[in-house]
């Protein structure tokens, strides 16, 4: 089997909430606009998203957070 040229979307096991399970899940990057409250400044954050392959369902993860 020929190897595979890497693709932006790489399939990855994670833990699913909504199967209960560990699944595959595509990963994109995001940008999503923030509003800070006291702030009138907006933030353009990173979210990474992983959407699970099975069910569908997708995860945000600010990829600024420690
Ligand atoms: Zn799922």
């Amino acid at each position: 089997m020929a190897v595979q040229e890497s693709a932006a979307r790489n399939d990855r096991e994670e833990e699913c909430e909504t199967c209960g399970r560990t699944t595959p899940h595509g990963v994109d990057i995001r940008i999503v606009d923030e509003s800070n409250e006291g702030s009138t400044k907006y933030a353009r954050e990173p979210y990474r998203i992983a959407t699970c392959q099975v069910c569908g369902a997708e995860r945000a993860q600010r990829m600024n957070d420690a």
